[in-house]
């Protein structure tokens, strides 16, 4: 059976399976957060950027759950790249959700056009992790030459790279880098949310697969269930997002059964190469125009 944890490349265990929070709001965002917990979930990835920090530490702490028992992920938006503008977001980030460590911290994406901002920030971090104040460090949205160009200008290997991975867009070469410098791949939009939020990209939805639903009918469990269970199978964390509370116990209901290797294989074969979200080479604090407010 598939592990509940993962060890990272620091010794530190991350839970496998998440909830994820993006566009996850109010107090729906606050309810999610408490229903996962109470249902078995440890591991929380919210952002600087979703806006809801404040929500998610309100959700933990209604929860009841222990903060040592919560693994909770934030991440550095990219207009607070730099070193001590870094420190500066991950205390903002910290004071609204109302915890004094963080578990893992990541940057949300490379930012190629001034990677030695990027660097910088990453020091940051570094930092952050020297001084105990994050378990863990890691990226975003990182292409194999970003981790490169990472790693050959810092210290410390992030534990974890946060990328978009579903049935339809798989990425089998940065996954193989991934594995030769010792980092753990995180999917995003794991059940390909994606479609809802950047649009169809012309491939049907992975939970609309019929591939999938064959394989989901053969276990007795849901679309959703068969994805997130071969994500785990073959190694990754994987941080699927709801606010609807049977779902968020549908999606955590994915340890008691195990595919097979020709449902792996069918799986696989669904990859079409295109990715539903923006190119990380493109993705810019102009294209993506946020702004963090102060905690
Ligand atoms: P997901 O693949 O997790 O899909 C979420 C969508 O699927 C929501 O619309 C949700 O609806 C619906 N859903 C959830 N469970 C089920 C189910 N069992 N059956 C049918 N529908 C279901 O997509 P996301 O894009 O949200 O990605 C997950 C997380 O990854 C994010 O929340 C965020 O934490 C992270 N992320 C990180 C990014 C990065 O750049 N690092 C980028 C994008 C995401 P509902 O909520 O209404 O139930």
């Amino acid at each position: 059976m598939t592990d509940k944890t993962i060890t990272l490349n620091n010794g530190v265990q991350l839970p496998s399976l998440g909830l994820g929070v993006l566009q996850s709001e109010g107090g729906e965002a606050t309810a999610a957060i408490s229903s996962a917990l109470t249902g078995g979930y440890r591991l929380i990835d919210t952002a600087a950027a979703y806006f809801n920090e404040r929500e998610i530490g309100q959700g933990i702490r209604d929860s009841g759950a222990d903060r040592a028992e919560v693994f909770l992920t934030t991440k550095l938006w990219m207009t607070d790249y730099g070193f001590d503008s870094a420190l500066r977001a991950f205390d903002t980030s910290a004071a609204k959700l109302g915890v004094d460590y963080l578990d893992l911290y990541l940057l949300h994406w490379p930012l190629p056009a001034n990677f030695s901002q990027t660097v910088a920030g990453y020091k940051a971090a570094e930092r952050l992790l020297a001084d105990g104040r994050v378990r863990a460090i890691g990226v975003a949205n990182f292409k194999p030459e970003h981790l490169r160009a990472l790693v050959r200008e810092t210290d410390v290997v992030p534990a974890v790279n946060q990328i978009e991975l579903h049935p339809n867009f798989q990425q089998p070469e940065q996954l193989a880098v991934h594995r030769e410098l010792g980092i753990v791949t995180q999917a995003w939009s794991p059940i390909g949310g994606v479609y809802g939020w950047a649009g169809e990209n012309g491939a049907l939805p992975p939970l609309q697969n019929d591939t999938i639903r064959v394989i989901a009918d053969a276990h007795g469990k849901t679309p959703a269930q068969v994805i997130l269970r071969w994500h785990l199978q073959e190694g990754r964390s994987a941080i699927p997002k709801s606010v609807t509370p049977a779902r968020i116990a549908e999606n955590f209901a994915v340890f008691d059964f195990e595919l097979t290797a020709a449902d792996l294989t069918s799986i696989d074969a669904l990859d079409t190469g295109v990715r539903g979200a923006i190119d990380p080479d493109l993705a810019t604090p102009e294209v993506i125009d946020l702004t963090i407010e102060a905690a």
